[in-house]
């Protein structure tokens, strides 16, 4: 067995501006209201994220209706419908809406488009809770949920139709590229956002594993199942050419054995992941074998959003 390996440990990685500031939501709110506070849905996807805030008083709900009306209710970063929203303000007493910002951008977009008369159609995943909120800003007969190429081919509209598409902000950029060539191929004068939906962490992420995952023998993304844009990553690592390229939890999940006879391993991580998360797995690694660790980047990142004025100081 060899004992020694390489980490590529590729930037940028771990949490991005949105999750950063549903955090730091849950957190001020507690802070300022006190435990407990209600989250609608999970804030982000990640367990460990989860676990912390529901150690420090958080309550994350299936169901919006299970909240009692005199605590805040908090809206994760995956925006949610307009259904919901109307429910909390006549309900609840509270509300603070840590929805990402770009996430309200893709919102603004297709109601805007909804006013010009467009019918619109959405490119991302079903039961997402971000689609779920998207689809659920318009009226069911003027969004479009698309999944795969089949989808758009399967797509009736009049010939004077007016029509726009969106995105989910963390889809697979590559993939996505070739739902949008089917779309304009299909309707030509289709129109878009002025900007890309899809967000800046998730490209960045993607286009950092791109460029570094051929490198490596091996590649782990650390994040959740449920973690879309995490999902991605591995996606990209394998299209990259490391077709060994998994979805890691935690270090507690990490068998290395199982990464015995890999000599380069590339470690990154999801947008909804803590830096914690990455040093636990590297040191798991370090129990075990002699590191030589090279962080490589592709580019910084300073973006910040402010927080909602419910928890500003
Ligand atoms: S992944 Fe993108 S859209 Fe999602 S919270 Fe982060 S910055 Fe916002």
């Amino acid at each position: 067995m060899n004992n020694s390996k390489k980490i590529i440990l590729v930037s940028p990685r771990g949490f991005c501006a949105g999750v950063t500031r549903a955090i730091d939501v849950v957190l001020e709110a507690l802070k300022k209201y006190g435990a407990p506070v209600y989250v609608n849905h999970e804030i982000v996807h990640n367990k460990h994220v989860i676990a912390e805030l529901m150690e420090k008083g958080a309550i994350f709900l299936k169901n919006i209706k299970d909240a009692p009306s005199n605590r805040p209710i908090i809206f994760s970063a995956h925006g949610v419908s307009k259904k919901i929203t109307n429910y909390a303000k006549s309900n609840n007493e509270t509300i603070i809406d840590a929805t990402c910002p770009l996430v309200t951008k893709v919102h603004v977009q297709a109601d805007k488009f909804y006013k010009l008369g467009f019918k619109i159609i959405l490119i991302g995943h079903k039961n997402h809770p971000e689609v779920e909120g998207t689809m659920g800003q318009l009226p069911g007969d003027s969004i479009y949920l698309v999944e795969t190429i089949k989808d758009i081919s399967e797509l009736n509209f009049y010939e004077d139709d007016k029509i726009a598409y969106v995105t989910q902000t963390t889809l697979s950029v590559d993939d996505t590229q070739d739902m949008i060539a089917e779309l304009r191929n299909k309707f030509p004068n289709i129109e878009s956002s002025p900007k890309e939906d899809i967000c800046y962490a998730t490209s960045n992420r993607q286009n950092a594993i791109k460029e570094y995952a051929n490198k490596c023998d091996a590649f782990i993304v650390v994040g959740s199942k449920n973690s879309s844009n995490s999902n991605r990553l591995v996606e990209v690592a394998k299209n990259a050419g490391c077709f060994n390229s998994y979805l890691l939890e935690n270090a507690e999940s990490l068998n290395v054995s199982n990464y015995a006879s890999y000599n380069t391993i590339g470690i990154s991580s999801g947008a909804s992941v803590p830096e914690v998360l990455v040093e636990n797995v590297i040191s798991k690694f370090q129990e075990n074998y002699s590191l030589e660790i090279e962080n490589v980047s592709l580019g910084e990142e300073d973006v910040q959003f402010k927080l909602p004025k419910e928890v500003r100081n």
